[in-house]
This record gives C-alpha cells, sequence and structure tokens, in this order.
C-alpha cells in the first residue's frame, strides 16, 4: 500500500458527472473568452470571501501581479513581506519592478511576525503582502495596523474559506485586505482542471482597475487607458470551479478532520511539533505541517514506505540566487531559516480513508520505535 500526498483522481471520482457536465456546456456554447461562467464564479468567490468585487485572472501569481500594478507599486518602490512562502509572493513584487523587503516570521503559525512588518515600513514602503500560509489566515487585523496606512495585499493562494475572528467579528480570507488574491492551481483546495486566479476587493476604483488590467488596460475593445496584461481567467476553469464551488466547505471539514486525527496521534511524540492553529482561525489545512529536528532523515524513511510528503519550502526566499542582489545573507531571519530546516508536509486530503490515515501515522510510529 502506498499514500500519496494528494489524489485529486479520488476527488475527480467523485464529482466527475457535475463538472464533465459544465465543461460541455462551456465547449457547446463555445464562449471561451469571459463566458457567462467567469461572471458567476465570480459572484461565489465575492460572497465565500464577504467582498464586494471578485476579478478573475489567470493564476494566483498573476492575481499579485496584478494587485501590485491597481495600487501603483513600481520602479523604486519597496514591498514587504515574507520569505517563507511559495516564490511567487516575492517574484510578483521583483516583475513590478520594486523590492522586495523580507521580514521573519511567528515561529508558530509560520505566518509574516505582524511587529516586524512595523519595524521595516519605511518612505519607500508601497504596500504589504501579507501570505496566508498552509490554510490558516495571517494576523490581518495586526499586519493592517503596523502597515500604518500602506495597503495589505493577502496572498490568500492557499486559504479560500478560511477564516479569522477580530473583534468578535468572523472574518474570511481576503476580506479584511486592500486586495486578496487567490489561486486556482489544482492543488489548492478548489483547484482548477489548470491554471485559475482570482482577485477580491472592497474598493470600487481599484475593481476597475483591476478590471482593467486583466484585458490590456482597457474595459472599451481596442481603447487603452493603461498598459495592462492578458491575465483572463479561462471559461472551462471557471465552469470547472463553479461546479467544485458547493463541495469546498465539505472538502474543509473534512481536512480539519483528518488534521485533529493526526494531532491525536501525534501527541504522544515530543519529537514531533504539530501544526498550530491561532485560536482566533479556522484554517482549511491546505497543509499540514508537522516540524521536527532531523527531518531529512524521517522524510526518507516516509519515501521508503510508499507515504506521500514533501517540504514547503526548502529554501527561503532571501536566500536565493535570484535575489542575491538584495544582499541578504544567512541568519538573517532565523525563524523562517529553521522553519525550511524543520517543516515537513503529510497527506491531509479530504477524500483519505482511515486506513490511509492509520497507514501514515504508524509509518511516523515506527520510525520513533513506537
Ligand atoms: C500557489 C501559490 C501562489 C501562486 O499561484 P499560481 O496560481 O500557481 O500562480 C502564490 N502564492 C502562494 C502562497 C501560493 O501557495
Amino acid at each position: 500500500m502506498s499514500v500519496p500526498l494528494l489524489d485529486l483522481k479520488a476527488q475527480h471520482a467523485t464529482i466527475r458527472d457535475d463538472v464533465v457536465a459544465a465543461l460541455m456546456s462551456v465547449v457547446d456554447q463555445q464562449t471561451f473568452i469571459l463566458g457567462d461562467a467567469v461572471g458567476q464564479l465570480e459572484c461565489s468567490v465575492a460572497g465565500l470571501s464577504h467582498t464586494k468585487y471578485a476579478i478573475g485572472c489567470a493564476n494566483g501569481t498573476d492575481a499579485l501581479l496584478l494587485a501590485l500594478r491597481a495600487l501603483n507599486v513600481g520602479r523604486d518602490d519597496e514591498v514587504v513581506t515574507t520569505p517563507f512562502t511559495f516564490f511567487a509572493t516575492a517574484g510578483a513584487i521583483h516583475n513590478v519592478g520594486a523590492k522586495p523587503v523580507f521580514v521573519d516570521i511567528d515561529p508558530r503559525t509560520f505566518n509574516i511576525a505582524p511587529d516586524a512588518v512595523a519595524t521595516a515600513i519605511g518612505a519607500r514602503t508601497k504596500a504589504v503582502i501579507a501570505v496566508d500560509l498552509f490554510g490558516q489566515m495571517a494576523a490581518i487585523e495586526r499586519i493592517t495596523s503596523a502597515a500604518n496606512g500602506v495597503p495589505v495585499i493577502e496572498d490568500a493562494a492557499q486559504t479560500i474559506g478560511a477564516s479569522r475572528v477580530i473583534n468578535g467579528v468572523r472574518v474570511m480570507a481576503g476580506e479584511a485586505a486592500t486586495i486578496g488574491t487567490f489561486s486556482f492551481f489544482p492543488s489548492k483546495n478548489l483547484g482548477g482542471y489548470g491554471d485559475g486566479g482570482m482577485m477580491v476587493t472592497q474598493d470600487e476604483a481599484l475593481f476597475e482597475t483591476l478590471m482593467k488590467l486583466r484585458v490590456h488596460g482597457g474595459r472599451k475593445t481596442y481603447y487603452h487607458e493603461i498598459v495592462g496584461y492578458n491575465s483572463r481567467l479561462d471559461t472551462l476553469q471557471a465552469a470547472v470551479l463553479q461546479a467544485k464551488i458547493p463541495y469546498l466547505d465539505a472538502w474543509s471539514g473534512a481536512r480539519r478532520k483528518n488534521a485533529a486525527y493526526y494531532d491525536a496521534a501525534f501527541a504522544d511524540l515530543p519529537e514531533i511539533t504539530t501544526p498550530y492553529i491561532d485560536p482566533a482561525n479556522t484554517s482549511i489545512y491546505n497543509q499540514y505541517t508537522i516540524r521536527l529536528a532531523g527531518r531529512d532523515a524521517l522524510q526518507a524513511h516516509l519515501k521508503r514506505v510508499g507515504v506521500g510528503n514533501s517540504v514547503y519550502y526548502p529554501l527561503p526566499l532571501h536566500l536565493q540566487p535570484c535575489f542575491a542582489y538584495l544582499g541578504y545573507s544567512e541568519g538573517q531571519f532565523p525563524e523562517s531559516e529553521r522553519a525550511a530546516k524543520e517543516v515537513l508536509s503529510l497527506p491531509v486530503y479530504p477524500e483519505l480513508t482511515t486506513a490511509q490515515l492509520d497507514e501514515v501515522i504508524a509509518a511516523v510510529r515506527t520510525y520513533y520505535g513506537r
């Protein structure tokens, strides 16, 4: 037997009829570019995120890029963000001509430390990108207040449908930021059958700008007020995602149940730290990420016995070769560097059976001789 890290075929099997019907409807209508399903999905995601506006785009990386452009971030500007994230977060900053300014993470949640944000804000800071890592929201209200009026982009690629209670009110991922961004990459909790992304905002002027930016900078065809991109959400992807959206809540619940099952099973292993979820947060567990000393040896063992796993992320962004020009060095962000050496993500996808969960648990326990 073996347990994969993620089993997209298992999920597809449960929704095949819905998805195929949705796809064939687009094929029969031949409305591949900005067809009805795009607007329908934008309504669904705006509703889910408690935002006034949602704008589909080509992928989660472009969602960050368009968000930065909409906030007029460009050359000579600085954007404060975390070095412990998927590359796209900082890549988008570089690609609008701005400078990524990294600050360290909170070691418990892996999300950017609000106090560190406060110290990094300067005259050139044009935006902050907070990342919601592994399925739980960053402390968005503390980051917003640390940003002191600077716009905050929430990279919510891993948290669609996650929430956080702020002053007694349940706030959804993307809701409280200046612009929230989502990815529909197949391995995200709401994954398409290819690339896709979306931006959400409460601000009408930003909505108008984002709508322009995704179609070459104009809302009227062949008239261009700004220079934009070709970054539309494909209708076929929107149709798949709209068909999947009714299941999202139950899938997130199943992931939480799987996470709780692991938490209980690993509770007596002092060698490993199970995920810490901020009590204000409801996580959607895009990943179930443990941390431990000597991670590589456990990883090798799991590989040997056929248990899927992965390291997100092995090299913090301030140490990536492409960012050498920024002048950071090892030791500058000790929590991010330690996390990169200690994290290991285990299978947590909703279709896991109890037998599969037990197999993962047995593999870990055997390694420790328990
Ligand atoms: C997946 C991801 C992205 C990029 O999304 P794509 O759709 O693959 O371009 C950006 N940021 C984070 C944190 C992600 O996990």
